[in-house]
């Protein structure tokens, strides 16, 4: 398991484990020929991706940041992408219990992200987490609502509606701080409105910068997920990304990287993005 300190905040990598992503969908209008050379896909094209959860103590809080796939995804979905189901395990090996939660943030509710919210018991949909408040952006709840033809597949209603209208699940109108030393931002591109996860304590920050840069793989500004709704503002927001993350030196956190789930980007010769692990 990998685990850091941050100040006075102990971070750790839970993973939900890994499940199948297309590669021509995850590096978008770049070609095999050049992504291939950093991933091997298999006979079906298909890549391992993580499922990155953030566990954040902070002596006070714990916080999770994203919960996976979770363990209700339809039987054909299961067959397309798998359904590793691990975070609860992995929690536990962390030494936590789901009542040990006390908040959750999703930066966005596509079903790879926030699927472990919830759990079915018998006919009803509870909390996963029945201690916790659940934090996203309303905005993105309510585009996840519309069900539009490009996206609605990704939009699962009971991994969120349940706790929308039970109270559990707070609505965020833009970027707030959600307990000191803890805030989000969003960031366009993906959605309209992901927000990342930006960590501070002890004059030091870490962000979970989500499905902006979804692996140490696609640090480059141009190497953009097929998936992204809106190509050109990924391209913007991750610049904007990198003028605070590199210079202040943010410990990034990746959801998708099955192997690197964490690091330092810097600028190195004639300008190209470079990753310092941990
Ligand atoms: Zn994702």
């Amino acid at each position: 398991m990998h685990r850091t300190t941050l100040g006075d905040f102990e971070l750790s990598i839970v993973s939900d484990g890994t499940y199948f992503l297309d590669g021509g969908a995850f590096f978008g209008v770049v070609p095999k020929a050049l992504w291939s050379k950093k991933v091997t896909p298999d006979e079906q094209n298909r890549l391992d991706a993580g499922l990155n959860s953030l566990l954040i103590r902070t002596g006070g809080k714990n916080i999770l940041v994203e919960t996976g796939i979770g363990n209700k995804l339809p039987e054909r979905m299961v067959h397309i992408y798998t359904q590793p189901a691990k975070l609860l395990d992995n929690l536990h090996t962390a030494g936590l219990a789901p009542e040990d939660i006390d908040i959750v943030i999703n930066t966005h509710l596509h079903f790879d992200h926030c699927g472990w919210n919830t759990v079915r018991r018998g006919e009803e949909v509870v909390a996963t987490f029945p201690k916790a408040t659940y934090y996203v952006q309303r905005q993105e709840w309510e585009h996840g609502r519309q069900q539009l033809e490009r996206d609605a597949v990704s939009y699962m209603s009971p991994n969120y509606d349940p706790l929308v209208e039970s109270g559990q699940m707070v609505l965020l109108d833009g970027d707030q701080e959600i307990v000191p030393g803890i805030s989000v931002k969003v960031f366009p591109g993906h959605t309209t409105n992901m927000q990342a996860v930006i960590v501070e304590s002890g004059g030091k920050k870490a962000c979970y910068i989500s499905d902006l840069i979804p692996t140490s793989m696609h640090l480059d500004v141009t190497w953009v997920m097929a998936f992204d709704l809106f190509p050109l503002q990924t391209i913007e927001s991750r610049k904007k990304y990198y003028s605070w993350a590199i210079p202040e030196r943010w410990l990034t956190v990746f959801t998708h990287d099955d192997k690197v789930p964490w690091g330092y980007v810097e600028r190195g010769e004639r300008g190209k993005l470079a990753l310092v692990t941990l």
